[in-house]
């Protein structure tokens, strides 16, 4: 097994956190500094989710125009 460790930085005192990605994954999005006790919202968490329902969103509308471009390939063939 391979651990991989994220860093990040602290907002409040600015020093260096490191977690391995087991508890970065399955945790909150909010993250501990281990130095101060700041709390510190990950942004590449967030992201993760953000784009999760961009997906979600822009599918059916793919769907959508790829129907529609095949109704006129029938019809004007
Ligand atoms: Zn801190």
């Amino acid at each position: 097994m391979s651990l991989t460790y994220l860093e990040w930085n602290c907002p409040m005192c600015g020093k260096k956190n490191r977690e391995d990605t087991n508890s970065f994954a399955y945790g909150t999005p909010i993250r501990h500094c281990r130095y101060c006790g700041g709390e510190y919202l990950d942004r590449r968490w967030t992201e993760i989710a953000v784009e999760g329902a961009d997906k979600r969103s822009t599918t059916p509308k793919i769907w959508f125009i790829a129907s529609l471009v095949m109704l006129l390939i029938a019809v004007f063939s």
